[in-house]
């Protein structure tokens, strides 16, 4: 199962991604964490992508599709994944396309797309909360931790994302209009593409999800 999750930030990408890899076993690849991992070294390069992200555009696409295609060929030829926010570019798409089909390797089965409305990403991504050890995702309202302020399951400090702030959080939503969007025409054409509602709860979204799956046969009845 080749998976792609699409949709705003805040459309609840993350926290899917995360509750499949714990319940189906398929692996998550989360393109802002790895990001966030390949920075942290403080060369040159490490600074420029910190810049990138905390101002709320995209790190250029050759850095993003090199470091994506590596992770995703770690997975071998016909291994289960989940793309979380990767491609975000139609150029990063077509690259995804070329590299998966370079390696003889299983195409993209589906395209996710979580839809939500631009007050209601806002609202969640002011009560999101990141743990700064492994990057486990929670809410104030949504996803409370079981101790304030921790994480479930590294025990590691939750903290508020550089780029969760009001005003990046509009520099990313007008990021996603221009350049992301475009996407759902292209996985349209390519009859790949199923729209979800982003905007219920947590476990109802997870619900919605996984009868989708159940649909496209992906997952056992
Ligand atoms: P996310 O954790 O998915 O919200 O991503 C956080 C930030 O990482 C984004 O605002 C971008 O700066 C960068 N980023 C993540 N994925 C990509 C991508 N596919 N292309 C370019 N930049 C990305």
């Amino acid at each position: 199962m080749r998976l792609i999750f699409l949709g705003a930030p805040g459309a609840g990408k993350g926290t899917q991604g995360e509750l499949a890899e714990e319940r189906l076993h398929i692996v998550h690849l989360a393109s802002g964490d790895l990001l966030r991992q390949a920075a942290r070294g403080a060369d040159a390069v490490g600074r420029k992508i910190t810049g990138i992200m905390e101002e709320g555009s995209l790190v250029p696409d050759e850095l993003v599709t090199h470091l994506m295609l590596q992770h995703v060929e770690a997975q071998g030829a016909q291994g289960s994944f989940i793309l979380d926010g990767f491609p975000r570019t139609v150029e990063q798409a077509r690259a995804l396309d070329s590299g998966l089909g370079k390696n003889g390797s299983s195409p993209i089965d589906l395209v996710v797309d979580f839809e939500v409305s631009a007050d209601l990403v806002l609202s969640r991504l002011s009560g999101r909360r990141v743990c700064a050890q492994c990057g486990a995702n929670y809410h104030l309202q949504r996803l409370r931790p079981r101790q304030e302020g921790q994480c479930d399951r590294c025990s590691g400090p939750l903290s508020v994302r550089r780029d969760d702030e009001p005003e990046v959080i509009r520099r990313r939503l007008r990021v996603y209009e221009e350049q992301t969007k475009p996407l759902l025409d292209f996985y349209r054409a390519d009859g790949k593409l199923r729209a979800l509602s982003g905007e219920g709860q947590v476990e109802e979204q997870y619900e919605q999800l996984i009868k989708l799956l159940r649909t496209e046969h992906m997952v056992a009845s």
